[in-house]
């Protein structure tokens, strides 16, 4: 049989039309209008298609929206001073600061310095505490993509193998945390076995610990490195890769997971493209998370 192909396109427009609905809502109240606050660094190009897309985004669903850009050689002490002003302003929902930033700015005293309330990608020092505690918290978008691709995919996970391939803080550690955890907890979990995989994991293991796992979630950055004859028959394949690659027929650049889309899907019963797949739903959550942050602001 081949895989069911799980549409990320498709599942985001659902959490489009329910964030839009939200926003409607809480506009009709009397509320402010939700806003996102991005602050762009450098020129990075990945990262100015990312936060274009989330600011299209939030303005096709009725979210005010604006990025405030600084070139790479910006000093520490000017995004700090530009976050804290945004913390205090209070037409201000959501803020994010799009990372990778410029070796010489400390990310975690950047991402510390967001308002814990405002911190639409969840990775406050605090956020990230509660997540770990199985407290309600912005959950990183990522994370919080493969949640609802699960969820909303009916992919069961109570009592089975997940294994996610990849550690980083920022998504395969927030993955495992959400996956691991307990379904009755106050943020809940999805109570499953769940095995982490990284870079020194070599690969014959991960091949076996592949073949064991009910649900993979492939973050490592590595182009096809979860291959069909690793997989188990059916199991459900989520892949939060995006390399980019020079197609060696065409020479343009293109999107590719983690995962051999084109042979695993001959074995797996769900799996996620690139493109089309985990992102468009990690730019759905970060609507999500605007609309929180701006439910839970202060109305005085
Ligand atoms: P992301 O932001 O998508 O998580 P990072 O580059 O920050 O990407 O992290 C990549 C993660 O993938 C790291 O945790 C690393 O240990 C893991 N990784 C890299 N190569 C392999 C591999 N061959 N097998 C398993 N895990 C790997």
């Amino acid at each position: 049989h081949v895989a069911t192909v799980v549409s990320g396109t498709e599942l985001a427009r659902q959490i489009h039309k329910e964030v839009q609905s939200d926003i409607a809502k809480l506009v009709a109240q009397g509320n402010r209008r939700p806003h996102l606050s991005v602050i762009l660094v450098g020129d990075d190009h990945a990262s100015h298609t990312y936060v274009r897309n989330k600011t299209r985004t939030a303005s096709l669903l009725g979210m005010s929206s604006s990025t405030i850009f600084r070139p790479s050689s910006v000093s520490q002490e000017e995004m700090l001073e530009l976050i804290y002003k945004f913390n205090k302003d209070r037409s201000i929902s959501g803020l994010l600061v799009q990372l990778p930033l410029p070796a010489h700015i400390n990310e975690r005293a950047i991402c510390n310095a967001v308002a814990p309330e405002k911190d639409v990608d969840g990775f406050h020092i605090v956020n990230i505490g509660k997540l770990c505690l199985d407290q309600r918290c912005m959950v990183p978008a990522t994370a919080a993509a493969v949640w609802e691709i699960i969820r909303r995919t009916g992919i069961e996970t109570v009592g089975k193998n997940v294994l996610v391939v990849g550690r980083s803080k920022n998504v395969g550690m927030p993955i495992a945390m959400l996956l691991h955890s307990d379904r009755n907890h106050e943020r809940p979990g999805g109570d499953a076995t769940v095995i982490m995989a990284h870079r020194c994991t070599p690969l014959p293991r991960l091949k076996e610990l592949a073949s064991l796992a009910d649900v993979v979630i492939a973050a490592a950055g590595v182009p096809h490195l979860i291959t069909a004859d690793m997989v188990k028959e059916g199991a459900a394949i989520i892949d939060v890769g995006i390399n980019r690659m020079q197609d060696p027929v065409t020479g343009k650049l293109r999107l590719v997971g983690d995962v051999d889309f084109e042979a695993v899907k001959e074995k797996a019963g769900f799996i996620t493209p690139v493109p089309g797949g985990v992102g468009p739903m990690t730019i759905a959550m970060v609507m999500k998370n605007t609309v929180t942050a701006a439910k839970n602001a202060p109305t005085y």
